[in-house]
């Protein structure tokens, strides 16, 4: 079903080719193609994409799906966080990329499962090597109050204890959030252009006004994200031709209600009117005609997918992939090829762009200085440190035979 064969005009019903009367005989421990992705082990060519899905699923996240999360990379080397909803922050790890490269967020609209885990980003991102600010794109809403700016000046100052307590401890460049707001109901207006690579916003239909889709462009591709929306007209005119078509598609009524537990009228409500009924997701489809449509929203377990698949094949007949997490499509202008990621979950973050800036307890003191409030334990808690110098002291003097230069042991 809409694999790159079956576009190429190849059956899956072919032979595999293994089983051919010349097959090579060779070990079945000898190197060959894999056919999953490994993080860090494959360059994109100059003309080719990659979308990496790092959450898929619905507001409470669980270990087989996050919320709302996609990473595309681009063979320029530019890499885009579409959505960072609940649970994603560990999906983005997970693939390796140096923070530095991971300082572009563009957020569909204001739902935890959305934008739950952008804290988490913002932060240990800076911690793990981001040097610069985290730049975020977002819509404006009816009112300032609902708008990304509104809602990120806000997660700033709920972030007062943790950002206060690393100053001076810690290089201070990623501890800068950049939000850029633009009009939510933009029709297909440029938000951003760099590096040949053009992204576009239109409005949503969902829960409130504020929502959008995105559309990004580059190097003769085109990927579409609609983000959380009742089918509408927008996404109708400006998601045609894409290569890669991401629209959301809710979990059936049936399975809504017997799984989550819904009444039949908040099933209905929630499943065909504030998001998007499977059979309306293919209808949708079926009228833009994409390369590879891929539908996202919903738990994809063995008794909620068949629902979901069965419904969509009322409307579509055409490519198309039930994301689940650590989906990843590579796309060029000859193929799209969909495969699963394989996660080493022991994982470090991955190595830094350039050494980190050492912290200096001067930034710690000038920022007291500005808060007329010292930065730093009370009396009253200093008072409960026990005196463990006699052990704390040698790893000082071990330091400092290591490295060849002096590491003081702190006076106070
Ligand atoms: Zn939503
Ligand atoms: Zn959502």
């Amino acid at each position: 079903m809409g694999r790159a064969d079956e576009r190429a005009g190849r059956s899956l019903w072919l032979v595999n080719p293994a089983h051919a009367a010349d097959a090579p005989k060779i070990s079945p421990v000898r190197q060959r193609g894999r056919d999953f992705y490994a993080p860090n082990s494959e360059d994109l060519r100059p003309d080719e994409m990659r979308l990496i899905a790092c959450g898929t699923g619905m507001p409470t996240a669980r270990p087989k799906q996050a919320a709302s999360c996609w990473l595309l990379e681009l063979g320029n080397g530019d890499k885009f966080l579409f959505d960072v909803g609940t649970g994603s922050n560990e999906r983005i790890a997970a693939m390796q990329i140096p923070y530095n490269f991971l300082d572009k967020v563009f957020l569909s609209h204001l739902h935890t499962d959305h934008f739950g885990d952008l804290d988490a980003l913002f932060v240990s991102g800076a911690l793990a090597g981001r040097q610069r600010p985290l730049r975020v794109w977002g819509p404006s809403g009816e009112t300032p109050e609902r708008g990304t700016k509104y809602a990120l000046d806000h997660l700033r100052k709920a972030l007062t204890w943790d950002l206060d307590g690393r100053k001076g401890l810690t290089d201070p460049r990623g501890y800068r959030l950049e939000v850029n707001e633009f009009d939510y109901t933009a029709m297909n207006e440029v938000i951003y252009e760099e590096n040949g690579v053009t992204i576009r916003s239109f409005p949503a239909i969902h829960s409130l006004d504020g929502p959008v889709s995105f559309v990004v462009e580059w190097s003769g591709l085109k990927f579409v994200f609609s983000s959380d929306t009742y089918p509408n007209k927008w996404f109708i005119e400006f998601a045609k031709n894409a290569d890669l078509a991401i629209h959301e598609c809710f979990i059936a009524v049936p399975s809504l209600i017997r799984k989550l537990g819904f009444t039949p009228e908040a099933a209905l409500t929630v499943g065909t009117q504030i998001h998007t009924a499977p059979e309306a997701f293919g209808k949708v489809m079926s009228t833009i005609k994409p390369r590879q449509a891929v539908a996202y929203h919903f738990f994809k377990d063995y008794d909620t997918t068949p629902l979901v698949f069965e419904r969509i094949r009322k409307t579509y007949d055409g490519p198309l992939s039930l994301a689940t997490d650590f989906m990843v499509w590579n796309v060029t202008k000859d193929g799209v090829r969909e495969r699963m990621a394989l996660v080493e979950e022991h994982t470090w973050a991955p190595p830094m762009a350039s050494p980190p800036l050492s912290p200096d307890m001067a930034d710690r003191d000038a920022e007291s200085e500005r808060l007329g409030w010292k930065i730093g334990y009370s009396d009253f808690i200093g008072a409960g440190k026990l005196d463990y110098r006699d052990v704390i002291e040698p790893i000082y003097r071990e330091a400092s035979e290591v490295l060849g230069r002096e590491m003081e042991y702190p006076t106070e």
